[in-house]
């Protein structure tokens, strides 16, 4: 586009003004100013000049000073008349028909006075047409135009002047102008006004500016040339709507809502896409909806997504401990298309709520995120182990979401597994003979490692022979070896699952002399107690004790079930439908489950050990605090497993907390739970603040009222009817087996089954082969093993016999036959003193021979409330409790009528060391020592209240047979 324009940096001249121009003439008679007529007849101010008849003429006319500006080329356009010399008569020689127009560069105004020589000529000028008729005041003239042009100009202004020398000319018009390119919107950019270059041919180069909300295109910037016409030329790069905007004629205006342009590149707006939204103008994205997302890496231009739905129809198989798991896709991918699988694997305890994350053991293949596969092996898991498997479908926007997580997921047990492999084995000593190895415990032994089997050939012979060696610790000894022999070694592991693989092969070289036999089996250095077998006898020595083993298991730790008669085992169960029954854990072939059933795991760090309060059978059983997270800490006894111990000690060490964890009653010791993670393994129970019960009545010897034995009773008897309620026998009821707390309630205790039969001081041997604690045990028990409620009601009454007198021994120390004969015979225990009858009667009810005779354990409670109620019927005379109450008594009661001497009847009751105690204090008849009163008996020097109470006991009975005998009333 050309653009020119007339300068108006100074409207200087037109001669149509009327006022004077003042230019200066020189010499003054030369060129004048004068008024006329236009060819519109417009009244106009020329210059004229016509002085053509006089030779030499050198006349100059002036313009004012004009101010440049910015320019550099000028434009002078002149109009102007000019008479032809041949129609002028007479001026032939002196008439001349051109003119000469000058400039000269200033940067001001000068003077007044024209100095010739500082002018620079521009150009002689010609008229095109020069008229010829009329004179200079003719209205027709004709009208020439010139333009001239003049440049580069370099001061801050000029003047322009005419030099007449001899034509006749009116100047009609000066027009003095320069070129620009106009300002100009191109390509979104705008060029501002620009002035021509200062040579003809010069192009000005101009950086154009982005319109608002455009930026220049990358490495394009706008730019356009400026010819010395006044035309812009050549147009190079451009800008571009910016994002948010596009492009409208020459501007950018924002993108509407509901739209977006998400980059300048971009020419136009968009629809937001699916899913996204937005309310404003000039977005260059649009926002997801609620639950939506982009991902990082996707482009505004698609639609928002969301994370996928759980993996469909999770199904798994399980290889021992291996775990497959397989998968149909998501129902809902979430809108996408890059959808993978992520598996997370937990551990779980038996109790549900305790799952850890699985850790860097486990092995996934192909891998455990990031499948494209719907399905995955979970290799390297723990035999028999409880694990949970979550499979969650995740895809580009999963982890931006905030919403709950959607998985599929499994509870899976893993099977039983032989261990993995030994494989780090060391030299500890080589020598001629003898070659020592140590190895590590496999990194998956997958169950108990009860032995190791080391194998070993002569490296050199040709039909290898093997020869094994078994261990039960890391280490191992094989002897008889040929000296300077390469042995090559391996060794692996044995656990109820079976072996393992054999390690990799160990080559060791014996140090060198003589030769050597055949190697035999030998144990360890460090530890002797290692099994020794040959080959060829291992596997049935495992079988043997693998059986062993199994029935050991069964008859020590429970017996509940198995020892029941089968209508007895339909009783506990159907009678009691409401009530929880009791599970034997010898039922779980894995007793870690059970006790994960039924106990909870402790954090050892919960558990401050304070001191040490007794022995156990196990280790030692400790007090201390149990502080769990949110809630107060309480006093807790903690019974520890010693160190070393065996497997099986371990298992019946627990089986106590996994039954004792089985009971919810107040009068039955309660489990807070057990430490089986750590070392040492414990069981965490209430503290009991006085002990066993037979200990303390026998530290309390007669302290207490009888309403408060009662109530001890009535405790026991609230937990036994509990147990028997959930169909759980005791077997070893005796007040050594009752705890007592701070408020002297009482709660039954040990339920570790074993120490019934083996482990309880009072057990032995009965010709049945079992183990039992005759004293508190039924005949029926005894006799034939029938362990059950009634039998446990039994023993009941023995304990009801042991708070009564205090914690005396039952049958003092009649030794076990004779207590077994005596009770066979129908001998029952007697009152002990000061025993109110109706409690004597209820410890013989107990002791019914019929087993279905005796009192259920809810009828016993229910006798004993009521005795609480009425305190009178506890109410004994001193010396009443006496056997008549008891027929069965008298079947086994000595006779004393026998008895000739106090001797004799000293030697009876196995009390005889006091003979001289009592020859000495002078009671030589049975009459006189009839009358003795506890007193009597303590001031003859017997401290010890057993023998205290089981010679008044005796002297009470001889007191009621004489009464009987002889009618005789006594005096006490
Ligand atoms: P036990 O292994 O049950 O025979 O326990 C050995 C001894 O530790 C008992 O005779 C008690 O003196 C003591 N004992 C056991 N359990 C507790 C308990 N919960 N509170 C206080 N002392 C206990």
């Amino acid at each position: 586009m050309i653009i020119t324009k007339l300068s108006v940096s100074q409207r200087f001249n037109h001669l149509a003004q009327q006022t004077e121009m003042e230019w200066i003439s020189s010499p003054p008679s030369g060129w004048e100013e004068i008024s006329g007529l236009d060819e519109n007849y417009t009244p106009i101010r020329t210059y004229q000049v016509c002085q053509v008849m006089e030779p030499n003429q050198n006349n100059w006319l002036r313009t004012n000073w004009i101010e440049k500006g910015d320019a550099q080329r000028i434009f002078v356009e002149l109009k102007f008349t000019l008479r032809d010399c041949n129609s002028l008569p007479g001026v032939v020689g002196t008439c001349k028909e051109t003119f000469n127009l000058y400039y000269q560069e200033t940067d001001s105004e000068v003077g007044r006075n024209i100095r010739e020589n500082q002018y620079v000529k521009i150009d002689t000028i010609a008229a095109d047409e020069s008229f010829t008729q009329g004179d200079l005041g003719e209205r027709k003239m004709k009208l020439n135009t010139e333009v001239r042009i003049i440049g580069p100009l370099s001061r801050r202004g000029f003047y322009l002047a005419f030099q007449d020398v001899g034509a006749c000319i009116a100047l009609v018009s000066v027009k003095v102008y320069y070129k620009k390119c106009w300002s100009i919107i191109e390509n979104l950019a705008t060029f501002p006004d620009t002035v021509t270059g200062s040579e003809f041919s010069s192009l000005v180069e101009v950086e154009g500016m982005c319109v608002s909300d455009a930026e220049e295109e990358a490495d394009n910037s706008p730019k356009m040339h400026c010819s010395a016409e006044g035309e812009w030329l050549v147009p190079i790069g451009k800008c571009i709507c910016k994002a948010g905007f596009h492009q409208k004629g020459d501007a950018c205006e924002p993108c509407g809502r509901g739209f977006y342009k998400s980059s300048s590149q971009d020419l136009q707006c968009s629809r937001c896409p699916a899913h996204s939204y937005n309310d404003r103008e000039g977005s260059w994205r649009c926002d997801c909806e609620d639950g939506y997302y982009r991902a990082l890496s996707d482009p505004p231009s698609v639609a928002c997504t969301r994370p996928p739905s759980a993996p469909q129809n999770l199904v798994y198989n399980i290889n021992q401990t291996t775990v497959s798991l397989e998968w149909s896709p998501p129902a809902d991918t979430g809108g996408r298309n890059d959808v993978t699988y992520r598996i997370m694997c937990r551990r779980c305890s038996w109790e549900p709520e305790e799952c850890v994350p699985c850790g860097g053991n486990v092995g996934y293949s192909p891998q455990q995120a990031g499948l494209v596969d719907t399905y995955v092996s979970v290799v390297d898991l723990l035999a028999h182990a409880n694990y949970t498997f979550e499979v969650e479908a995740v895809n580009g926007v999963s982890d931006l979401s905030r919403t709950q997580r959607l998985f599929a997921a499994v509870s899976v047990a893993t099977s039983q597994a032989a261990p993995s492999q030994v494989s780090e084995v060391i030299k500890e000593r080589v020598q001629q003979r003898s070659i020592q190895l140590s190895w590590q415990e496999p990194e998956l032994p997958n169950g108990v490692i009860t032995e190791y089997e080391i194998k070993y050939y002569e490296k050199e012979q040709k039909d290898r022979i093997y020869s094994t060696v078994k261990s039960r610790s890391t280490s191992a000894t094989v002897n008889n070896l040929k000296p300077s022999t390469a042995y090559v070694f391996q060794i692996r592991a044995f656990t109820a699952a079976g072996y393992g693989t054999f390690g990799p092969r160990v080559e060791v070289t014996t140090k060198e002399e003589a030769s050597g036999t055949t190697a035999t089996i030998v144990s360890s250095e460090q530890n002797p107690v290692i099994i020794i077998a040959v080959v060829a006898v291992a596997g049935t020595i495992i079988l043997v004790f693998m059986v062993f083993g199994f029935i050991i298991g069964r008859r020590h730790c429970g017996y509940s079930k198995a020892d029941q008669e089968g209508d007895e085992e339909l009783y506990f169960q159907f009678k009691f439908p409401g009530t929880k029954t009791y599970i034997d854990p010898e039922t779980y072939e894995d007793p870690n489950r059970a006790v994960h059933q039924f106990a909870k795991e402790l954090d050892a760090s919960c558990i401050k050990i304070e001191r040490v309060i007794g022995a156990g059978e196990f280790g030692e059983v400790c007090s201390g605090r149990l502080k769990l997270p949110g809630k107060r800490d309480t006093s807790v006894a903690i019974k520890t497993l010693k160190v070393g111990y065996s497997e099986k000690q371990r298992r019946d060490f627990l089986c106590e907390a996994s039954i004792m964890g089985q009971f919810d009653h107040p009068n039955v010791v309660h489990l807070e739970g057990v430490v089986t993670r750590g070392k040492p393994v414990m069981i965490v129970i209430e503290y009991m603040e006085n002990g066993s019960l037979d200990a303390f009545l026998r530290k309390h010897d007669g302290q207490f009222t009888v309403i408060q034995l009662v109530g001890m009773l009535r405790g026991i008897a609230a937990g036994m009817r509990y147990l028997s309620d959930m169909g759980y026998v005791h077997r070893d009821l005796a007040a050594r087996n009752i705890l007592v707390n701070s408020n002297l309630v009482c709660k039954v205790s040990d339920f570790g089954l074993s120490r019934v039969i083996d482990d309880d001081p009072e057990a032995v041997y009965t010709t049945t082969g079992g183990k039992i604690p005759v004293r508190w045990t039924a005949m029926e028990a005894i006799q034939y093993r029938k362990f059950t409620s009634a039998s446990d009601v039994w023993s009941y009454g023995i304990v009801m016999w042991e708070v009564m007198s205090y914690g005396e021994r039952p049958y003092w120390d009649m030794s076990n036959q004779d207590v077994i004969k005596a009770i066979e015979e129908g001998y029952r225990l007697p009152a002990p003193m000061d025993c109110p009858p109706g409690l004597h009667q209820l410890m013989l009810d107990c002791w019914q021979k019929e087993r279905a005779d005796r009192p259920k354990f809810d009828q016993i409670v229910g006798i004993l409330d009521k005795m609480i109620r009425n305190p009178n019927t506890l109410k004994t005379p001193v010396g009443t409790c006496t056997r008549p109450i008891s027929p069965l008594l008298d079947q086994s009661t000595p006779d004393f009528a026998a008895f000739r001497s106090v001797g004799e009847w000293l030697d009876a009751i196995k009390m005889e060391r006091y003979r001289d105690n009592f020859t000495a204090a002078g009671y030589s008849s049975l009459e006189s020592v009839a009358r003795m009163s506890i007193e009597d008996v303590m001031s003859l020097g017997i401290t010890l209240v057993g023998h205290q109470k089981k010679i008044m006991s005796s002297i009470q009975t001889m007191r009621a047979q004489m009464l009987h005998l002889h009618g005789t009333g006594i005096q006490v």
